[in-house]
């Protein structure tokens, strides 16, 4: 189901709920206060939001719930303080609300900084931990230049840089200890949100060693981090745990998880339903193959990186494509 599709359906049911359950209908598929908010976020179901927006880092969501909230990703740094403002204008407060990270990546965790100068808790996997001590430069980086970041994004530069701007000065004030997760998960977990719970599981080493998948089975919404990018080439980082043969065994454990009317938000790209972790899996058993009859062929290394796979190079981004074939070659060629 292509999301437009899956958003006029989602936006049927709130149609139709909406002579039966009066006032308190879900407003499932609709922008919700757009002027009001500092980003954008579209209600995927009933108390859901999602900030898709590809400028801004990792798809973020937050999970509503009476007397509480989860948001999962934080974005980059910039857009942490941007994120919280917002939980706090959907939900009303930020009283009860905690932060999960999928995995470490900067464009995922980098906010983290601004949840945890509000007191807000911060979750990761065990193994995030290290990662994110050793990503100290990497959100300084992203502190500093986050004013001309946001001057680039034409659409959130009037609302997002002042927050932007106001963190770049306190750069010097800043250490690693303000983006370091507060509590570590060490297994599957129930986490509960407010009124109700999410689960909360790793499937072992995928996109990194530390993902998480967060998957609200009332609402049937899963938020998949960086297993999946939807309609984007993946990253392939083996320094965070990067296989393609662990990634693949996490998405099949995903695509276990959905029905045929779950929700699912990807690290990147649009929201859909269990079609993308399907489309995922293809992708990685086309590049699979395609680097082992290249390794089969005795093709160099450097020339398998150079490959055009017309799979890979009509999404794009031609630095992560040589990245992904490296990688895979590199997996394969070690046995
Ligand atoms: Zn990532």
């Amino acid at each position: 189901m292509d999301r437009d599709r899956r958003s006029f359906i989602l936006q049927a049911s709130a149609l139709a709920g909406l002579a039966v359950l009066g006032p308190r209908v879900s407003r499932a598929g609709a922008v919700v206060r757009r002027g009001v908010t500092l980003l954008d976020w579209t209600e995927i179901a009933e108390g859901v939001h999602a900030c898709v927006d590809r400028w801004t880092g990792g798809n973020t969501v937050l999970f509503g719930a009476k007397g509480g909230a989860l948001v999962s990703d934080a974005k980059f740094p910039f857009y942490g303080e941007a994120i919280l403002r917002d939980t706090e204008s959907v939900f009303g407060s930020i009283e009860g609300v905690e932060l999960i990270n999928t995995h470490h990546h900067g464009d995922h965790t980098g906010g983290n900084v601004a949840f945890k100068a509000r007191g807000v808790p911060v979750i990761a996997h065990r193994n995030a931990t290290d990662h994110i001590r050793g990503s100290y430069d990497v959100y300084i980086r992203d502190v500093t230049n986050g004013p001309s970041m946001v001057e680039r994004v034409e659409h959130l530069k009037g609302r997002v840089g002042p927050v932007a701007r106001e963190l770049a000065d306190r750069a010097d004030a800043l250490g690693i200890e303000d983006w370091v997760p507060d509590r570590q998960l060490g297994q599957e977990t129930v986490l509960r949100v407010g009124d109700g719970a999410v689960e909360v599981r790793h499937f072992g080493a995928g996109h990194t060693d530390n993902d998480l998948v967060i998957h609200d089975t009332q609402r049937n919404v899963v938020h998949a981090g960086d297993l999946v990018f939807n309609k984007r080439n993946p990253y392939f980082f083996p320094s965070g745990g990067a296989t393609l043969r662990g990634w693949v065994a996490s998405l099949d454990k995903l695509l276990a998880l959905c029905d045929s009317e779950t929700v699912v938000v990807p690290g990147h790209g649009a929201v859909g339903g269990r079609e993308i972790v399907g489309w995922q899996i293809e992708y990685m058993q086309k590049l699979e193959g395609a680097v082992r009859g290249m390794l089969e062929r005795g093709v160099p290394r450097d020339e398998v990186v150079g490959a055009s796979l017309p799979f890979m190079t009509e999404l794009g981004s031609p630095g992560v494509v040589k990245r992904a074939l490296g990688a895979v070659y590199d997996e394969l060629a070690g046995g």
